[in-house]
Parts: structure tokens; C-alpha cells; sequence
């Protein structure tokens, strides 16, 4: 059997793994909770041997932990306060553990036990690539946040096309607070509605439009009736043209203009349908000349800005202008680093896609209303094209929407679903990101761990990057000292010491083989970093010395289960200036890890 013992005294340790191996047995062993949770999450075991007190995770929070990610992986737990009715009451509320014992441990029960136990097949979810969740009535409280942390989540996003202000700072501060228990620094991205177009007020149950049938879309606030309906946005009606598609509810529903006008335009239906309250109104080829940045979306990221988001996304992106607005605005009240997201949706923005790339931390493939505002064809094309193009400029992308969307409702993933986030995986997505699965959904949960193990699944066939980088055109603009890093591949980690935050977001594009680890005194930097591909922040906020800083970030990386005595690490270190202003160049250091 393949066997993980997690067990903080050496002595022990050294025994339970002698004579489990004397037995036969394939045994691996971690120090502490933390390092148990990387290592039994990263491969594959059929049983789990668990002590209680250690340090980092004690064996509670070890066990927790794994009843989220792997509920059926069993669990002995061998304790010297076997004895204590108060530990044994609170283990036997986990259904995770078949059996406690004491210590000095037994062998013979214990191999008794053994022979007990059914093989089953567990996922490993240990991943590299990021998952975005949209958080919602489904999700909101703190602890299905950190379950969600546990099972994979890296960014949430809140969506201010839903909720009030209230809801959106309580929903942060449950995140905060999941955060916090779990130890894992988790990036909030607002989302901003940006000017997206929704129908008027409607009768209960809506109104019916019929093929052939005329109906006028009105700037002038009306219940829909069979004659008329209103728009959320007035200020497009006097842009609306003869002959111009009006699709409605994800497209669901087509209309056309046949009279132009300044408060109303009257349209024909093409294709019918059930149109109710606030649904979505996609204009594909209109030329809109409603800003971007609405009153709305300022008054929204005001607040943003007050409860220190990370990400700022803006919807309905159609030039790079809007970006370097929201940036100046992001700038003037902050002067703090807060990065943008681009979410590319419409046609002007897949033709300025480089300049948007150019002037955005973050791009967001947002296949939803991509798929309405363009033919629906065109978006798999599209999503490869954006993401080679962020290869190319060292810029994070995100493949949102539909991915697991028929889990908002069932338990299992559609095998086409499973098949569109593997495909975006191995085409080099940095992000997948879940709207209503996890925000409305049936089982938030189960959604993040489907998720994690189809990224997981993928990445152990994941392209070399020196493969990737053949294919490109031109010379990249990358640090050698990254690529160098990147390209060794038997060393166990690379360590970055990036004061100017410059340096991980390539080191992210290019290691796509062993962990990063991001040595930062700042936990803002540590919670953005979680958007970027296999970075693992590790916050040094002592004022150490160079040197003191990163032996205390290996002994602590030895600690988490990322190295251990023998390995090779990689630092790479960007150019800096000493204590006494003097420039000091960037460093490339090989590490033998004691
Ligand atoms: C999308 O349209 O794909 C998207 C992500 O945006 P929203 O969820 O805001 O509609």
C-alpha cells in the first residue's frame, strides 16, 4: 500500500516508516500537518498515518483539510493523549478517520488495520495554473471560503453586476477571514459591470415576442408590454441604426431595427422568445458612444478602492484608453498598486487586443458575452490567440465563463466541460475561472475540487516552455536569469527575490515545471501573486538582511514541504540598491539545501 506518515518526532517517524516498509509497504513520510497537506495532495496514497500535536498544521487541521480535498482517503491517527476522551470525542466527528491509536504504537494492530483497508483511486490537486471563483449566495460565509481555499481557490471575485455595497463587505471580509484560518493569501478582483445593457421592468413572467411581430425599445422607463419595452441604458437608443441586430438574454432572443429614433426605435423580431426583467442587451455591431467607465462602476470601484481590492476588472473593454483611464483613476486615489484586468468581450477589443495587452496586468477571456457580441464560433480561435499573445507579453490570462456551468446544477461536470478546461490548460491559460458554479451553485465545493483535479490531471502533460518559446516569432523580453531558472527542471524549486515586482510575473509564464516561490515582505504582493501561475508566496516581514532573509525563507520552504535536505534550489534575485544606495546587479545562485 502506499502509505504517507505525518509525524513531527524523528524518532517515531524513523520507526513507523521502518516497519511499515519492512512490511512492504510504499512509505513517504512529511514533519508537520502543512507539509502532510502538499505532499498527500501532490500524490497518490491509499492511506494516510496522522499524529495530532505538531507544529505549523497540527493533525486537526491536517485532517480538516483532507476531508475537503479527498473525503474518502483514509486516515489512521496514532496519539500519545490517546487516553484524553475529550481528543477522541472530536476525532470521531471526522468520518475521514477508521481508526485511533495509542502510542507507543502497536505494529500488529496497526498491519491488521492495513490489510482493512479497500484501494481506492484519489485525485492528486495540487496545480500549477490558478482558479478564479466568483463568490455568491452559494459561497459567502467563511467557511465554504475555506473550503474552497483548501480545495484550490486562489482569487475571488465579487461581482458588482449583483449585490449592494453591504453584501460585497461582508462577502470580503469572510474571504479575509478564510484567508487568515488557512494561511493562504487569496486576491479579490472587483468586477466592474462596466456599461453592460440590460432590458427595463417586465410583467411577471415577461412577455412574449414573436417572430415577425414589432416591438419599440424605449429610453422612457415602461413595464413591458407587447408593444414596448424599456432599457436600463437610454443613452444607447440614439445610437441604435437601421438594419442593426438588438440581441437579448445571452442572444437567445434576435431583433432588428427598422426605425430609427432619439427616445425610441421601433425593431421587428427575428427570433422569438420569453423576455423578462433585467436581462442582457447585446448591440454586436452598434457604435456605442456610452463611456466605459460608468457612474456606476466609479461609485463601485470608490469602494474598491476603500476596502483595498487587488484586481479591478473592467467590463466591455474596447480600447486600450480605458485601461490607462481606470488605471489614472485607480492612481489619483491611491497611488498604491492595485493591478487591471481587461475583460475582452467585444469585437473593438479583440481588434486592439496588443494595445489592450500592452497597458493591462490581467486579461480575461470573457467567452460569455464574447459568444453574443461576436459568432460564437469565432471564441475557441480567439481564446487561443489571446493566450499565445500573453505568452508573448508576460501577461497573466484568465479563461472565463461556461467552463463547469452544468455544475450549477448537477454534481458531475459534462464530459465536453471537462474536455474545455483541459483544452485551455494545455493551450496555456494562467486561469480558469467558475461564475455561477460557485457564486449560485448546487455544490461550490465539489466544484473547486473538479476543477483543481482536471488541472491537475492536465498539467502532468504539460509542454516544456522551451517548446512553447520555439514556436514564438520574435525575441521576448524576458530576464535570462528566468529562463535559465525556467529551464531546470530537476532542481526542486526556484526562489525569487523580486523587490520591484517585476520579475514574477515572467518567472509565472516561463516555470511551469517546479514551484516558485516569491520571497515578499508584502501580503498585498503576496495576495496579487496568487493570480499568476505556480507562485507561492512566502511573506518574510522581519527587516533581515539579504542573507537572512532568504535562509529564513528556505527553512520556512522546508517547513511547507517544498524542499528538503539535499535538494538544488534556484534564487534569482533582481538588480537592487544596497543599504548604502550602492546598484547592485541581479543574482543567479544555485543552492544546495542543507
Ligand atoms: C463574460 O461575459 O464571460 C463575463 C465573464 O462577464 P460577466 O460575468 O460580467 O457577464
Amino acid at each position: 500500500m502506499r502509505v504517507l506518515v505525518v509525524e513531527d518526532s524523528e524518532p517515531t517517524r524513523l520507526l513507523v516508516v521502518s516497519r511499515l516498509a519492512k512490511e512492504g509497504h510504499d512509505v513517504d513520510f512529511a514533519e508537520n500537518g502543512r507539509q502532510g497537506f502538499l505532499k498527500a495532495t501532490s500524490n497518490q496514497y491509499d492511506v494516510l498515518i496522522s499524529d495530532i500535536f505538531m507544529p505549523e498544521w497540527d493533525g486537526f487541521k491536517f485532517i480538516s483539510a483532507m476531508k475537503v480535498v479527498s473525503p474518502h482517503l483514509p486516515i489512521i491517527v496514532v496519539s500519545s493523549s490517546y487516553a484524553e476522551k475529550e481528543l477522541r470525542d472530536r476525532l470521531h466527528e471526522f468520518e475521514n478517520i477508521v481508526e485511533i491509536l495509542p502510542k507507543p504504537i502497536d505494529f500488529n494492530i496497526l498491519f491488521n488495520i492495513l490489510k482493512t483497508i479497500k484501494v481506492q483511486t484519489h485525485n492528486a490537486i495540487r496545480k500549477m495554473a490558478r482558479i478564479v471563483c466568483t463568490i455568491g449566495p452559494a459561497s459567502d460565509s467563511p467557511e465554504m471560503l475555506g473550503r474552497m481555499i483548501v480545495a484550490g481557490m486562489d482569487v475571488a471575485r465579487l461581482n458588482f453586476s449583483h449585490g449592494t455595497h453591504e453584501q460585497h463587505e461582508k462577502t470580503l471580509n469572510s474571504i479575509r477571514k478564510a484567508e487568515k484560518e488557512w494561511g493562504k493569501p487569496i486576491a479579490i478582483m472587483q468586477d466592474l459591470c462596466g456599461p453592460k445593457i440590460r432590458t427595463g421592468k417586465m410583467p411577471e413572467g415577461g412577455i412574449v415576442l414573436k417572430k415577425g411581430q414589432f416591438i419599440t425599445v424605449q429610453a422612457d422607463p415602461v413595464e413591458g408590454n407587447s408593444e414596448r419595452f424599456s432599457t436600463i441604458v437610454p443613452e444607447i437608443i440614439p445610437d441604435l441604426r437601421l438594419g442593426e441586430p438588438v440581441l437579448l438574454d445571452d442572444g437567445l432572443i434576435e431583433l432588428k431595427v427598422v426605425t430609427e429614433g432619439e427616445r425610441e426605435a421601433e425593431c421587428v423580431v427575428i427570433v422569438g422568445g420569453v423576455l423578462k426583467s433585467n436581462k442582457g442587451m447585446n448591440l454586436p455591431v452598434t457604435k456605442l458612444s456610452i463611456p466605459s467607465v460608468t457612474e456606476k462602476d466609479r461609485k463601485d470601484l470608490e469602494w474598491g478602492l476603500k476596502h483595498s481590492v487587488d484586481y479591478v476588472a473592467l467590463s466591455f473593454v474596447r480600447s486600450p484608453e480605458e485601461i490607462l483611464e481606470i488605471k489614472e483613476i485607480i492612481y489619483q486615489a491611491v497611488k498604491g498598486d492595485i493591478k487591471v484586468v481587461a475583460k475582452i468581450e467585444k469585437q473593438e477589443a479583440v481588434e486592439h487586443i496588443q494595445d489592450i495587452i500592452d497597458v493591462s496586468d490581467v486579461i480575461m477571456i470573457a467567452r460569455g458575452d464574447m459568444g453574443v457580441e461576436l459568432p460564437a464560433v469565432k471564441v475557441p480561435r480567439i481564446q487561443q490567440e489571446i493566450i499565445r499573445m500573453c505568452w508573448e507579453s508576460n501577461t497573466p490570462v484568465i479563461t472565463a465563463t461556461q467552463m463547469l456551468d452544468s455544475m450549477t446544477h448537477n454534481i458531475r461536470p459534462t464530459r465536453a466541460e471537462v474536455t474545455d478546461v483541459s483544452v485551455a490548460i494545455r493551450s496555456g491559460t494562467d486561469a480558469v475561472m467558475l461564475s455561477g458554479e460557485t457564486a449560485v451553485g448546487v455544490d461550490p465545493l465539489n466544484v473547486v475540487r473538479t476543477m483543481a483535479s482536471i488541472i491537475c490531471e492536465e498539467e502532468q502533460y504539460s509542454t516544456g516552455t522551451e517548446r512553447r518559446y520555439r514556436h514564438f516569432s520574435h525575441d521576448l523580453q524576458t530576464n535570462p536569469a528566468i529562463m535559465a531558472a525556467a529551464s531546470m527542471i530537476k532542481s526542486a524549486a526556484t526562489m525569487l527575490i523580486d523587490r520591484s515586482g517585476k520579475l514574477y510575473p515572467q518567472m509565472s509564464k516561463w516555470n511551469r515545471k517546479v514551484p516558485s516561490l516569491l520571497v515578499t515582505r508584502s501580503l498585498h504582493v503576496a495576495r496579487q501573486s496568487s493570480m499568476y501561475h505556480n507562485i507561492v508566496p512566502i511573506i518574510i516581514d522581519n527587516n533581515l538582511t539579504r542573507d537572512e532573509m532568504l535562509l529564513l525563507a528556505v527553512s520556512t520552504a522546508k517547513e511547507w514541504g517544498y524542499l528538503k535536505p539535499g535538494d538544488v534550489l534556484v534564487v534569482v534575485e533582481g538588480g537592487r540598491l544596497t543599504q548604502g544606495d550602492i546598484p547592485q546587479l541581479g543574482a543567479f545562485q544555485l543552492v544546495h539545501v542543507e
